[in-house]
């Protein structure tokens, strides 16, 4: 979850850090990040707190990262699915060699430092992924 303003990151902190997403009214499939029109073509949804355990799919090493992620390369995202259903990319968080990751992992959301932006140094924070 990248947000580069800090006001679209101040308005989705309940989304960026509480995993919160939408399960549709009409058949229960859970939208994360948000979507406002579900595939059985109900646009009627309620929020829901996903709980932040999941299923490593994939994963690769970031070499080359956006400017904002220098100081932290290299570093593992993963492709996680979330345990309510749906699939995230994630930086994983405390690995420190791909060869310890095995697809089907299990993974738990945490709470880290993504980076720092501008003259101020404004910290952002939010989820990351770590193992179980
Ligand atoms: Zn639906």
């Amino acid at each position: 979850m990248f947000e580069s303003s800090p006001i679209s990151y101040w308005r989705k902190q309940k989304e960026i850090f509480c995993l919160q997403g939408l399960k549709c009214i009409t058949c229960s499939k859970i939208y994360f990040p948000k979507n406002y029109l579900c595939k059985c073509g109900s646009d009627n949804f309620e929020p829901i707190i996903l709980s932040g355990m999941g299923k490593l799919l994939s994963f690769t090493k970031i070499n080359l990262p956006p400017a904002e992620f220098s100081n932290m390369s290299p570093y593992i995202i993963g492709l996680i699915e979330l345990a309510e259903g749906p699939v995230i990319i994630s930086q994983l968080a405390d690995i420190d060699d791909i060869k310890d990751l095995k697809i089907g992992m299990t993974v738990k959301a945490v709470f880290r430092k993504y980076y720092s932006i501008g003259k101020e140094k404004i910290i952002n924070y939010g989820l990351k992924f770590e193992l179980i």
